[in-house]
């Protein structure tokens, strides 16, 4: 396009103000995934997102940046929550879409040639593809639960242990959850997908870890060379993509005025302050709930299909959870804006929370080393675990990035692969089993989709916004 970018420093571009932008835009990257991102609209849409009122210092693109409705993937905003504004579309329709990382003391020699035993148990047992029920199926009573009390309600129903919530972000619950605003289509769509991945892009992965970068780290978050762990990548399924139809309808109607000073419909805002904002957040927060419940529920499964395999007690397994992270979000939080504090929704949207040691947010595990973040990679390719960095506060209002990102369209992908090659590729040559749902699935997750990961994680790294703790390696993946 025709946005020219300026050279901070070394991994830092940026837009600079112009018009009717608040505030600058930058874009975190390397020379080579600069070149990505401004392959499709996504610095556009970054623009876009400075003309919100009340937006802070800039808008962020992270490295693994791509377009998406209105506010690119890989995208952060804090925008100010008493004078400025909340956007959906700058949430995303999949509600607390994130990924949680089980760990086991398993080894890799302990899997070894039983990938395929093991892929097809986790098949069996975890609810994937569209409808196909969940792990549990929920009256009325029970998503209201669900939606008010997160992880709490999983802990009182026999799914999750104490340690679980402690090794969650917000130990598992939005205490501002609003089930009363989550319109009772949204609840209906949720009831049958309790416990369940989705399609498409979600998937469980088992995983070995291959590198340790920061010893001292790694031993604080219980990793270890040739361990294996669990890797899941849901979201909140219909019920968040509902929330979040159902509010850009209702924002774009109410709000017309600012949203005619937009330069995108697609970035609709209720402001801050507004009847329908408190809505949204209240809904949006039980959308999180929700989620933090599904993926508690899968992890319950995959728990109890590992003790059917190896035949010892997960406990036994020390089948722990290191963290849970969400990537999907907007939250309230306090951020140091010019020497002083002051609170504003932060949005994440393909961008995960990456808190320094010291954050008040920590649960008392990490308060001292910083929080773990999960950055997958693809069912090729290496996935990483950081930890929050030093310069996340300053820089990025204490967020990285959420995956390598997407290079081709899905549509594109399909037309380049068959996914019973890339199924056969990856077991003959990588010896990383895949089970799915669709052929079509994997040739739209196939590997080369992805942005180089390693790459991602450098920038980060370099930044100091996300250190590198270790990497991991696909064993096999269950796909939507
Ligand atoms: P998103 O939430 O944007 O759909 O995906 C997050 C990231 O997950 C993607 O950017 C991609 O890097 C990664 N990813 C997608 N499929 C897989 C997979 O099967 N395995 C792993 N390890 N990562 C994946
Ligand atoms: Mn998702
Ligand atoms: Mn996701």
């Amino acid at each position: 396009g025709n946005i020219t970018l300026q050279r901070v420093r070394e991994y830092v571009w940026e837009i600079p103000r112009e018009g009717e932008m608040n505030v600058p835009a930058r874009v975190l990257a390397s020379e080579s995934l600069l070149e990505e991102i401004s392959d499709d609209k996504t610095l556009e849409q970054l623009k876009n997102t400075t003309h919100l009122p009340g937006i802070q210092k800039y808008a962020v693109c992270m490295p693994d940046g791509h377009q998406g409705y209105g506010f690119p993937v890989g995208g952060v905003a804090g925008i100010d929550s008493e004078n400025g504004c909340i956007s959906p579309g700058a949430v995303g329709y999949d509600i607390n879409c994130g990924v949680r990382l089980l760990k086991t003391n398993l080894r890799y020699e302990d899997v070894r040639g039983r990938e395929e035993e093991l892929v097809d148990a986790l098949f069996d047992a975890i609810p994937s593809g569209l409808g196909g029920g969940g792990v549990f199926e929920g009256t009325r009573g029970d998503i209201e639960a669900i939606l008010e009390d997160g992880m709490e309600w999983a802990l009182e129903q026999g799914y999750a242990v104490p340690d679980d919530l402690e090794h969650c972000e917000d130990e598992g619950k939005r205490p501002e959850a609003d089930a009363g605003a989550v319109s009772q289509k949204a609840k209906d769509r949720g009831k049958e997908q309790v416990g369940s991945l989705g399609s498409g892009n979600h998937f469980l992965e088992v995983q070995r870890v291959t590198d340790i970068f920061r010893e001292d780290v790694a031993a604080e978050f219980g990793l270890r060379e040739d361990q294996i762990v669990v890797l899941i990548h849901c979201g909140s399924r219909g019920l968040g993509h509902q929330v979040c139809t159902d509010y850009l309808r209702e924002i774009e109607q109410t709000h017309q005025g600012l949203l005619n000073r937009l330069p995108d419909k697609e970035l609709a805002a209720a402001p801050a302050g507004s009847q329908l904002a408190e809505e949204y957040y209240g809904a949006m927060c039980a959308a999180i709930n929700f989620a933090w419940v599904n993926r508690q529920l899968i992890m319950h499964r995959t728990r109890e299909v590992f003790e059917d395999v190896f035949d010892r007690s997960w406990e036994e397994m020390e089948m722990e959870l290191l963290y849970d992270v969400a990537h999907n979000i907007a939250k309230k939080e306090v951020h140091e804006i010019n020497g002083e504090d002051q609170e504003l929704y932060v949005h994440r949207k393909g961008a995960t929370r990456a808190f320094p040691a010291g954050r008040p947010e920590l649960p008392p595990a990490y308060a001292d080393v910083g929080q773990p973040i999960l950055i997958p990679g693809s069912m090729g390719a290496g996935s990483y675990v950081l930890r929050g960095g030093e310069q996340s506060l300053a820089e990025t209002f204490g967020s990285t990035a959420h995956g390598a990102g997407r290079l081709m369209s899905r549509t594109e992908a399909k037309n380049t692969y068959w996914g019973e090659d890339v199924q056969d590729e990856l077991r003959d040559q990588q010896h990383v089993y895949v089970k799915a749902n669709s052929g079509a699935t994997v040739a739209e997750e196939a590997p080369g989709v992805y942005k180089d990961v390693d790459e991602v994680v450098n920038v980060s790294d370099a930044l100091g916004i996300g250190d590198k703790v270790a990497r991991t390696y696909p064993v096999c993946n269950i796909k939507g």
